[in-house]
């Protein structure tokens, strides 16, 4: 990994901006809620004031109405599917000091297991068994003798392999900030998109949680996007970790840093992730988060955000249990993990390796039974890769995605790839409730779509893959 570090400050972050918003903040107004919500239901976000507004409100009637705006918000940009990803842990070695995280440096607790290029494809045959088409590479901020050498080499041993007529279409990666050189070398892994969370934009928190290793230097952090976006990398995936600092603080700085992508490089983040903090072996303060965000406020956190920024998606983690992630799809969640582990090696080793994760799963179930679940409550599954792989990421995406045609080729291409899934991966009974999903689906499409997607089924059914448009 090269040392070069350069000096640019995150100088977008005005703390006091944040809290001068947050002190300003009303009690709840009725009548000032309901504007924000006619003008959220336009679909072309709201500012940090309107936001701070939606977030001090608790009136339930209120609250119902916001729900209904996230849920209205949510269908028109996009409809009713999920996308469906699993994470690839290929190394929990690490030389920073996170104190909320088990793969921390001084964690004597924590087996340590960097996984070699067999056990890499090894995880990613079992994950292409399982019927996943995108995978997310994750790894500590410490690699072996190679460098970030490793990691590329890993992102093209995902790619390489191979089960059956099986493969990983999509490759995102979760590791540390790196150089601008670096950046161009992950792009040229042909990584789809480049993510990093900030956990705290709150500059003295930040200090007190993470106490040793590069990690320390938050500006070097909060300036990854910059160096990725000169890189070339133009879909990244921006997050916090919330339980760290006071959520409502947290959610404004996300805003400002979408808004400096925008103004700096035309586009903000592809997708916003929401981790909670979860317990994790041998961290203490895993256990004791200092501000913890209740489930009410979870969610309010999901609808807040998908009508802040309409058009970027969010992705919701197995870190949540099965219910909590259930309430959270209507509101605005556009992505969800499923079948995950957190520890290297741990899809091959499923029943070891809890004191190799990274923290305590919520949602323990498989991939098919996620795909049950979601398509019995009328949600798509979808494997697509369609974008990224033509080349519509970026300011591309963001223009098709605008206007609403998205959805034009979102929607045809979900079905198309989840009846691929329920050909060649899922157990009868998901078959049966996924066939039934699409049927639906196919019925009640509109018109200009119903003979797209009609066709992409079929060719699917007739044994093509891999089709989309
Ligand atoms: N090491 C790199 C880094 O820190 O950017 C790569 C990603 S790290 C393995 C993935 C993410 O897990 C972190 O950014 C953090 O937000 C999250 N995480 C760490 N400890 C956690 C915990 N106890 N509960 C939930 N999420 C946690
Ligand atoms: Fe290392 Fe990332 Fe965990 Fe921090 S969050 S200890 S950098 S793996």
């Amino acid at each position: 990994m090269k040392a070069t570090r350069s000096k640019q400050l995150a100088t977008y972050i005005d703390e006091a901006k944040i809290s001068a918003t947050l002190t300003a903040a009303r009690a709840c107004d009725a009548q000032r809620v309901r504007e924000i919500l006619s003008k959220a239901r336009e679909m072309h976000g709201l500012d940090a004031s309107e936001m701070t507004t939606l977030m001090e409100n608790n009136e339930p009637e209120l609250l119902e109405e916001m729900y209904a705006a996230a849920r209205l918000v949510k269908n028109e940009i996009y409809g009713n599917r999920l996308v469906l990803f699993a994470p690839l842990y290929i190394s929990n070695l690490c030389s920073n000091e996170c104190l909320y995280c088990a793969f921390r440096a001084r964690n004597k607790e924590l087996v340590r297991r960097a996984l070699n290029p067999e056990e890499i494809a090894n995880e990613t045959r079992i994950l292409i068994e399982q019927g996943h088409k995108r995978v997310l590479v994750v790894s500590g901020e410490r690699y072996p003798k190679e460098g970030l050498d490793y990691v590329l080499k890993a992102i093209e041993t995902v790619y390489k392999t191979r089960s059956g007529r099986g493969e990983i279409r999509r490759v995102n990666a979760n590791v540390a900030p790196l150089s601008v050189e670096d950046f161009k070398r992950l792009k040229a892994a042909k990584i789809g998109t480049y993510q990093c969370f900030q956990e705290t934009y709150h500059r003295e928190t930040y200090a007190a949680v993470h106490v040793g290793g590069i990690k320390r230097d938050f500006d070097w952090r909060a300036t990854c996007f910059d160096r990725a976006m000169q890189a070339g990398i133009d879909d990244v995936g921006i997050g916090v970790l919330f339980g760290l600092y006071d959520w409502k603080y947290e959610v404004l700085a996300m805003k400002q840093e979408i808004e400096h992508l925008e103004d700096a490089f035309g586009v903000g983040p592809h997708t916003i992730s929401v981790p909670r903090m979860e317990p994790a072996v041998g961290s203490t303060l895993a256990y004791a988060s200092a501000h913890p965000v209740s489930d009410s406020d979870f969610k309010k956190i999901v609808a807040l955000l998908r009508l802040a920024v309409p058009y970027t998606g969010i992705i919701m983690s197995t870190r949540e249990n099965a219910d909590t992630r259930r309430a959270t799809f209507e509101l605005g969640v556009s992505q969800i993990s499923a079948g995950s582990r957190c520890n290297p090696g741990g899809y091959a080793d499923s029943a070891n390796g809890h004191n190799s994760e990274q923290f305590q799963l919520g949602d323990h179930r498989s991939l098919d039974e996620v795909v049950r679940d979601v398509a019995a409550l009328g949600y798509t599954p979808s494997f697509c890769t369609a974008c990224y792989r033509l080349g519509r990421t970026g300011a591309d995406f963001m223009d098709m995605a605008k206007p609403g045609l998205i959805k034009h080729h979102c929607a045809p291409n979900a079905l198309s790839s989840c009846m691929e899934y329920l050909l060649d991966y899922a157990k009868p009974a998901t078959r049966k409730v996924g066939e039934n999903l699409i049927t639906h689906e196919l019925d009640t499409m509109e018109p200009s779509v119903q003979q797209i997607g009609r066709r992409l089924v079929s060719e699917v059914q007739a044994d093509k893959r891999d089709v989309f448009v």
